[in-house]
C-alpha cells in the first residue's frame, strides 16, 4: 500500500514536496528535538489521489489517518471525546510553497458535547470549555460546510445584547451555552448530512475541506500570481492542540529570527497574551511586540529566544516562526523561510555572508530578480512630504510610497484601477478575499492588524506599500467613508501613504526614484563577479541611457531610431519625407532630418561613453507616422505646404491590412534606399566626431532589422557600407564599424548561416519572432493570451516569457548556425524577454552574449544573470 500519511518522527525538511513546507518544517522541528506538539501529515499525493478519485479519499488514505489517530493518541496519553482529558487537534493545509492565509484552517477539531465536559474538567474553567466549543462549531460550519459566517455572528450578537455583555469576554458560561445550542441548530448537529459529532468523522471532512480549499479562488489567484503550478496540491496537518487562551500564562505569536521590513538582525514579532493561534495573524486584535515577552512569559522568553538562534542556524536563513505558550510551557507550531522585503532580502543575504552562514553564491541565489524591482521604485520627495498634511499614522507595514483615491472594498478598488484609477485600498482589516483590490491598488491602508497581519504579509509580498494598523482612522465600509478626527474622507478623495514610516497624508505628494543602499551595490558587485552574459539596455535617449549605466548596463542592445522621429520638431520632416512623390523631394526631407540625427546619436554616444552601442535603422510602418484624425491632417497640410488632398491621398496608399507584415523593417531600406543612407550617415558622422572630440573607443553598431532571406542582408548591408566607407573618407577616419541583423523572421533564424555571411551580429528581437512564430499579433491578443493562460494552453504570456520550446528552438537554432559559419559573432537578444529571469537563463544556457532590457530592468538582469551561471554550474 502506498504510504500517504507521514508522522511528524518520520519526514524532514527535505521532504516538502510530499509533506508541504509546513509539514516538513515541523518534522524537521521534531527532528531537532524542539518542543512540537504531535502529529501527522497527510501528504500532497494524498490530495492528487483526493482530486483523482473526483473528490474522495481512498479507503488507503482513510486506513492510514485511522491507524495515525490511534498513534497520536498514545503518544499524547489523551484520547478523542473523552469527558476528562480529550485530545483535540488542529488541521491546516500545508503546501509546497507557503501561501499564508490562502487556504483553510480549522482549529480544536475534536470538540463535541463530551470532549467539551473534558475540557472544562482538565482546566476547571467551564467557559473556557464552552467557548472553545462554539468557535470550533463556527469554524468548522465555515469551513467545511460553507455556511455563512454571517448567520453566526447574527445569533452571537443577540445573545451578547439579551446578557448585557459589551465584549465577548463579558459572556458567562452559560450564555455561550445558549449560543451553542443555536450553533447548533444552524449547523444541524449530529443529524445525516450535517455537523458530525463524532471526532472522526470530523477530521474526515476537515481533511477534504483542507484538499478543496486547494481550489478556492483566492488560492488559484494566488497561485497565478506566484506561478504555483496547480498540480503541486497541498499537505494537510494534523496535529494535537496547544492552548494559547488558557488564561494569563498563556498566549501565541509570530516571529521572525530578523526584521522582515528592514533586515536588522534583531527578532521582530508579535505576540498576544490568552489568545489563540489565528488571532495574531488575522490582525483581529492589535499585538504586542515581542521583547514585551520578557516580562509577560519571563519563564519561556530565554528558551524562545535560543530557539530561534537554533532554528536560523539550522537552516542558514531567516525564519518565521508561530509558537503557543501553554501555562507557561512553550511549542512551536511552525518554522518557515520567512518572506521578506527586497531591502530586508538584500541586507539579510550581505548580512549572512559576513556572518560566514552562507557563501556568497547563495546569497546571490537569495535575493528574487523580480524583487529588485521593488527597489528601484519611486518614494516620495523628502521636501515633498515633509509640507504635506499628516494625518494619520500606522504601522510601516510594507515599504515605498503611494499615493491615489481611496476606496473603500476590493471590487471598488479594482474597478476605478481597470479605469486608470491610481488607488488605495483603505479597509478595516484586509482578509484574503481583498487580494484582487490589493493586486490593482498602488497601496493599502488599514485600520487594524499589526507588522504580521495580512494586508503587512501580502503587501510585502508583493512589493507594495502598506501602512497597517492605522487606528487613527475609522472606516466605514457601508458609508464608504474614512473619518480621522473631525476629518471625513469619501470614495475618490486623494490620500498619499509611506510604507516606510507608517504616516498617511492628504492630497498626492511627489515621487522620487530612490538612492540604492550598499548592501544592494554589494550584492550587484557579487552578481557581476558570477555572470558571464553581459547586460546591455535598450535606450533611444541619453537619459534614458544614463539612468541605465547607474543601474549597471554595459551597453546599448537596441536603439530605436524612430523613437527619435515622433518628436515634435522631426514629425513635419519626416512626413514630409513620407508624402515626397519622387526620390528626389524625399532625399530634401531627409536632408532635413540629417542634423535631428546625428545630434541624437552624439547624445547617445556621449551618455555610453566608450560602451557599445547598436543602433538600428528605420523599422516600423511608415503610416504610424502620418495623421490620424481628418483635423490633424488638414493642420499638417498647413504646416508643411502639402495639399489636404494628397496627405489623405497618402495615408490612403500607405494602408496596410496587416502592417505588422508590410512595409516595414529592411524593406523599408530596400524599396527607399536613401532614409538607411541617411541613417548610416547620421550614425557613423555621429560616432567619429564623438570619438575625435571626447576620445571614446567608439565602435557603431548598424542594425539592420527583420531581415528575412540573406539577400536582403546584403543589399542593405551594401547600402551601409557604401555610405560609411564615403563618410570615413571625408572625415579621413580609421573608425570601424559593425553591420548585423535582428533575427526576427523565423526565416532567417532557419537560415541563420546564410544570413551571417553578411551579418557581423545577431540580436534576437523575440517581439517579432514570437509574434511570426505562433501568429499571434503582439499588439491585439492580450486578451486572448490572458484567456490561454487562465485555461492553462499558455503557462505564461509568451511576450513576457521566452517560450522556449518553440521560439526558442529558432533562437538556439540561429545561434548555432550563425558560430558555424562566423565563429565570433556577436549573439544578443532585445526583445522583452531580455529582462525577464526565466529568459535569461535560457539566453545564459545557449551561450548568447548579452541581453539587453528596459533601463530599470537592468539590475534584475544582472541578477538573473548570476543566477543563471550559478544554476547551470550546478548542473
Ligand atoms: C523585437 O521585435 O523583439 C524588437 C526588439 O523590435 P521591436 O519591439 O521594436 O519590434
Ligand atoms: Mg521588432
Amino acid at each position: 500500500m502506498k504510504k500517504f500519511v507521514y508522522s511528524f518522527n518520520e519526514g524532514s525538511k527535505e521532504m516538502k514536496n510530499l509533506l508541504g513546507g509546513k509539514g516538513a518544517n515541523l518534522a524537521e522541528m521534531t527532528k531537532i528535538g524542539l518542543p512540537v506538539p504531535f502529529g501527522f501529515t497527510v501528504s500532497t499525493e494524498a490530495c492528487t489521489d483526493y482530486y483523482d478519485q473526483g473528490g474522495a479519499l481512498s479507503d488507503d488514505i482513510i486506513k492510514q489517518i485511522d491507524e495515525k489517530l490511534v498513534e497520536i493518541e498514545k503518544v499524547m496519553g489523551k484520547k478523542f471525546g473523552d469527558t476528562k482529558d480529550p485530545l483535540l487537534v488542529s488541521v491546516r493545509s500545508g503546501a509546497r510553497i507557503s501561501m499564508p492565509g490562502m487556504m483553510d484552517t480549522i482549529l480544536n477539531l475534536g470538540l463535541n458535547d463530551e470532549a467539551e465536559k473534558g475540557l472544562a474538567a482538565l482546566t476547571g474553567n467551564e467557559r473556557f470549555a464552552a467557548d472553545s466549543f462554539r468557535r470550533f462549531i463556527q469554524m468548522f460550519a465555515s469551513v467545511v460546510m460553507g455556511i455563512e459566517m454571517k448567520r453566526f455572528d447574527e445569533v452571537f450578537e443577540k445573545i451578547k445584547e439579551k446578557a448585557g455583555a459589551k465584549f465577548d469576554v463579558d459572556l458567562t458560561a452559560d450564555d455561550l451555552h445558549e449560543v451553542i445550542v443555536e450553533y447548533k441548530k444552524i449547523v444541524k448537529y449530529g443529524e445525516e448530512g450535517g455537523f458530525p459529532a463524532e471526532p472522526r468523522d470530523q477530521l474526515l471532512e476537515a481533511v477534504k475541506a483542507v484538499f478543496r480549499s486547494w481550489n478556492n479562488d483566492r488560492a488559484i489567484l494566488y497561485r497565478k500570481l506566484n506561478k504555483i503550478p496547480d498540480e503541486y496540491g497541498t499537505a494537510v496537518n494534523v496535529q494535537s492542540m496547544v492552548f494559547g487562551n488558557m488564561g494569563e500564562t498563556s498566549g501565541t505569536g509570530v516571529a521572525f529570527t530578523r526584521s522582515p521590513v528592514n533586515g536588522e538582525n534583531k527578532i521582530f514579532g508579535e505576540f498576544l497574551v490568552n489568545a489563540q493561534g489565528e488571532d495574531v495573524v488575522a490582525g483581529i486584535r492589535t499585538p504586542k511586540p515581542i521583547e514585551e515577552m520578557k516580562t509577560s512569559f519571563p519563564e519561556v522568553y530565554d528558551d524562545f529566544m535560543n530557539i530561534a538562534e537554533v532554528l536560523e542556524k539550522h537552516y542558514k536563513d531567516m525564519q518565521d516562526m508561530e509558537f503557543t505558550v501553554e501555562r507557561n510551557k512553550l511549542y512551536m507550531l511552525q518554522t518557515r523561510v520567512g518572506k521578506r522585503t527586497s531591502a530586508a532580502a538584500i541586507k539579510i543575504a550581505v548580512d549572512m555572508v559576513n556572518e560566514a552562514l552562507i557563501d556568497k553564491e547563495t546569497a546571490v541565489m537569495r535575493i528574487d530578480p523580480e524583487q529588485i524591482d521593488q527597489l528601484l521604485h519611486p518614494a516620495f520627495d523628502e521636501k515633498a512630504e515633509k509640507s504635506a498634511k499628516v494625518i494619520a499614522s500606522g504601522l510601516p507595514a510594507s515599504p515605498g510610497a503611494a499615493g491615489g483615491k481611496v476606496y473603500f472594498t476590493a471590487n471598488d478598488a479594482e474597478v476605478a484601477a481597470e479605469k486608470g484609477e491610481a488607488v488605495i485600498l483603505v479597509r478595516e482589516e484586509t482578509s484574503p478575499e481583498d487580494l484582487a483590490g490589493m493586486v490593482a491598488a498602488q497601496g493599502i491602508l488599514t485600520a487594524r492588524g499589526g507588522m504580521t497581519s495580512h494586508a503587512a504579509v501580502v503587501a510585502r509580498g508583493m512589493g507594495k506599500c502598506c501602512v497597517a494598523g492605522c487606528s487613527d482612522i475609522v472606516v466605514s465600509e457601508k458609508e464608504k467613508t474614512m473619518k480621522v478626527g473631525d476629518l471625513t474622507y469619501v470614495e475618490g478623495d486623494s490620500i498619499s501613504i509611506n510604507g516606510v514610516n507608517g504616516n498617511v497624508y492628504e492630497g498626492l505628494i511627489e515621487t522620487v526614484t530612490p538612492e540604492l543602499s550598499g548592501d544592494f551595490g554589494t550584492i550587484m558587485s557579487w552578481a557581476d563577479g558570477i555572470r558571464t552574459l553581459k547586460v546591455r539596455t535598450n535606450a533611444d535617449q541619453p537619459q534614458d541611457a544614463r539612468q541605465a549605466i547607474e543601474f549597471g548596463a554595459e551597453g546599448i542592445g537596441l536603439c530605436r531610431t524612430e523613437h527619435m522621429f515622433f518628436e515634435e520638431e522631426r514629425i513635419p520632416a519626416i512626413r514630409r519625407m513620407i508624402v515626397a512623390e519622387n526620390e528626389d523631394e524625399r532625399r530634401a526631407a531627409l536632408s532635413a532630418l540629417l542634423p535631428f540625427q546625428k545630434e541624437d546619436f552624439k547624445g547617445i554616444y556621449e551618455a555610453m561613453e566608450s560602451r557599445p552601442v547598436t543602433i538600428r535603422l528605420l523599422d516600423p510602418p511608415l503610416h504610424e507616422f502620418l495623421p490620424k484624425t481628418d483635423e490633424e491632417t488638414r493642420a499638417l497640410s498647413e504646416q508643411i505646404g502639402v495639399p489636404y488632398e494628397k496627405l489623405v491621398q497618402a495615408t490612403t496608399d500607405l494602408h496596410e491590412f496587416n502592417p505588422m507584415l508590410g512595409h516595414r523593417g529592411c524593406r523599408l531600406a530596400v524599396t527607399y534606399p536613401e532614409i538607411a543612407e541617411m541613417q548610416t550617415q547620421a550614425i557613423l558622422e555621429a560616432a567619429i566626431e564623438v570619438k575625435t572630440e571626447k576620445g571614446y573607443d567608439i565602435i557603431p553598431e548598424i542594425m539592420i532589422p527583420l531581415t528575412g532571406i540573406d539577400k536582403e542582408m546584403e543589399y542593405v548591408k551594401n547600402i551601409v557600407v557604401e555610405v560609411a566607407e564615403k563618410v570615413k573618407k571625408e572625415y579621413d577616419s580609421d573608425i570601424k564599424y559593425l553591420v548585423g541583423t535582428m533575427i526576427e523572421v523565423p526565416r532567417a533564424a532557419l537560415t541563420a548561416d546564410e544570413v551571417a555571411k553578411s551579418a557581423e551580429f545577431f540580436s534576437f528581437g523575440t517581439n517579432d519572432l514570437t509574434q511570426m512564430t505562433f501568429g499571434f499579433s503582439r499588439d491585439d491578443t492580450g486578451q486572448i493570451i490572458k484567456t490561454y493562460i487562465e485555461k492553462g494552453i499558455f503557462k505564461e504570456d509568451i511576450f513576457q516569457s521566452l517560450d522556449q520550446t518553440g521560439v526558442g528552438k529558432l533562437v538556439e537554432m540561429a545561434a548555432t548556425l550563425g558560430r558555424h559559419e562566423r565563429s565570433n559573432i556577436k549573439l544578443g537578444i532585445c526583445g522583452e524577454h531580455g529582462g525577464d529571469p526565466n529568459s535569461i537563463e535560457f539566453c545564459h544556457r545557449i551561450g548568447l552574449n548579452y541581453v539587453s532590457c528596459s533601463p530599470y530592468r537592468v539590475p534584475v538582469a544582472r541578477l538573473a544573470a548570476a543566477q543563471a551561471a550559478i544554476i547551470n554550474k550546478e548542473k
